[in-house]
């Protein structure tokens, strides 16, 4: 790799200051950036110092040596501590509120291997397009659930929800396919067993889940998929084939969630939270922002619900208008 490639772009997946950096030969050769930054690697022909430019709107950003994707994966591998996410309580939210636990779990839901994306990541700038799905993730009770049901709500012909499968019994009036796609036991945890579903949970001594396959019915009838799903299903999800727009719904303070939650009441939507809830939920949403920050293409930070919901909108409108920096694997 010794030769220019100027058509190289890395989105940068932390915060970079050449004056703070004690390996740099020269600070001022320096370029700094953020987190997020699309760069352009003008030359990779040191090992340890590329040479890069900040992409901006005007094509006018600054030019500067950065470390090298090798050189910060050995920085990092000396100073990160490995948070091993795949064991903690985030796990299958709905099945740990019914207390009843199945014995196997879907390979889906462990082994996220954070470091692939905690430098910098290959892009590639597409025209304007549509993504195939919406990932709402953040953390229970920050009102991710809610915003997933108002897209639902005001525009169902744009958005759409996958439908569960069950093996419980149909009841009368029921329809397979609506509501639920009714199944046998044995086929779901054979599924589930081979990693086909997303989630999954026991109710009542029946399994509940959905199929990652399911996500299909509904982009192909033209519609975007909105998903309302655990951060560990993201890596399943963000490929080229559910080409999704993952956005975090970050939790305010806990004062500012309590505020909302008491505001809710007023208005007569009642859910029983005491201060600890609101704790909690700042304090998950902070550990699920620090674990998969790298895989957002956009934070909303949820202090008032119909802001949260007007920026998620114009989010998705202007992804129909402006090009998209995407994985370079999503490209033609
Ligand atoms: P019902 O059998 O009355 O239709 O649903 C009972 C319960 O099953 C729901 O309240 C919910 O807790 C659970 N459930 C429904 N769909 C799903 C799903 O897709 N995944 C999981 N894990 N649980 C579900």
């Amino acid at each position: 790799e010794s030769q220019i490639k100027s058509q190289k772009y890395m989105r940068a997946h932390f915060n970079y200051d050449p004056k703070k950096d004690r390996l740099i030969p020269c600070a001022d050769a320096g370029l700094t950036f953020s987190d997020g930054d699309v760069l352009q690697i003008l030359s990779s022909e040191d090992p340890n110092w590329w040479q890069a430019r900040v992409v901006t709107k005007d094509e006018d950003g600054q030019t500067g040596l950065i470390p090298s994707q090798p050189l910060e994966e050995k920085r990092k591998a000396f100073v990160q501590p490995d948070y091993d996410y795949s064991k903690s309580s985030l796990l299958c939210g709905l099945k740990r509120r019914k207390k009843k636990k199945i014995k196997y779990a879907t390979k889906n839901t462990t082994d996220f291997d954070r470091c692939d994306l905690s430098i910098y990541e290959e892009v590639a700038r597409m025209p304007p397009f549509e993504r195939k799905t919406l990932i709402i993730v953040g953390a229970t009770g920050v009102g991710r659930r809610s915003l997933k049901e108002r897209l639902l709500k005001d525009d169902p012909r744009r958005f759409g929800a996958v439908m569960p499968h069950t093996c419980r019994e149909m009841r009368d009036g029921e329809v397979n396919g609506k509501g639920y796609f009714f199944t046998d036991r044995e086929t779901m945890e054979d599924d589930i067993k081979a990693g086909l579903y997303l989630e999954y949970g026991e109710y009542n001594g029946n399994l509940y889940g959905t199929k990652i396959d399911s996500i299909n019915h509904v982009t192909n009838a033209g519609k975007m998929c909105v998903l309302d799903v655990n951060p560990t299903s993201l890596k399943i999800l963000k490929t080229a084939e559910f080409m999704p727009f993952v956005v975090f719904i970050a939790a305010p303070s806990a004062e500012a969630l309590k505020r909302m939650y008491d505001y809710g009441r007023q208005k007569g939507i009642v859910v029983r939270r005491g201060d600890d809830d609101y704790r909690k939920a700042v304090e998950e949403s902070a550990q699920i922002e620090r674990v998969y920050k790298g895989l957002f293409d956009m934070t909303i930070v949820n202090d008032s619900f119909e802001d949260a919901y007007k920026q998620l909108r114009m989010a998705l409108n202007d992804l129909g208008t402006e090009s998209q920096w995407v994985p370079i694997n999503w490209g033609p």
